[in-house]
């Protein structure tokens, strides 16, 4: 007996106090994912990646209007992604805890406003999506010449951008004709 107790007293405690006690989770435990909407710019880059569909992203042109949602019924904690955000508003957590009594308390929710065409005025992209782009190009060494000009383009829906490719081509391949005209007059 008392050898057992020698044994037992060798070996210490091997379980836990919890839940009387908190407990300690190691660095790469992946729990709630929690969300900074300030840091979010709305790119869906999580949602693309999310494989239980527990982020949902709706974007309405009528109102403007990029509504994003987590479902943490559906989240499966794989940090996916956490992986892809570009801005690290998304990160996984130590909480673990996550029983509600209310099923809304386990949806989190974001509401961001959508960048009209300065040719169409149609709604297209994240407001914030865009300036982030902006502000990327300037760290990269965008010229202050250059600034406004990028501006405009990413202020500009791709259909609209697209028929503005296709006129400048059209105007290219025109004044390469009227070029090749000139050139066989003379000739
Ligand atoms: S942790 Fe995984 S399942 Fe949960 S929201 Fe992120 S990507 Fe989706
Ligand atoms: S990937 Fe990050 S920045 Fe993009 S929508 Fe998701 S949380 Fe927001």
């Amino acid at each position: 007996m008392f050898k057992l107790l020698k044994t037992i007293a060798k070996a210490g405690e091997s379980t836990t106090k919890y839940p009387f006690a908190p407990l300690e989770v190691g660095d790469a435990f992946r729990g709630k994912p929690e969300f900074e909407p300030e840091q979010c710019i709305a790119c869906a880059a999580c949602m693309r990646a999310c494989p239980a569909n527990a982020l949902i992203m709706e974007t309405n042109e009528q109102t403007g209007i990029r509504r994003w949602q987590l479902s943490l019924a559906r989240c499966i904690y794989c940090g996916r992604c956490e992986e892809v955000c570009p801005t690290g508003a998304l990160k996984l957590s130590a909480e673990f805890e996550l029983a509600v009594t209310n099923k809304a308390d386990l949806y989190q929710e974001a509401e961001f406003s959508l960048s009209h065409c300065l040719a169409c005025d149609q709604a297209f992209a994240p407001k914030k999506a865009v300036q982030y782009s902006l502000d990327l190009l300037i760290q990269d060494g965008l010229g202050e010449s250059q600034v406004e000009q990028w501006t405009k383009l990413l202020n500009t829906c791709p259909e609209c951008r697209r028929k503005q490719n296709m006129l400048e081509g059209e105007g290219i391949l025109q004044g390469h004709m009227l070029t090749q005209e000139f050139t066989d007059e003379r000739n």
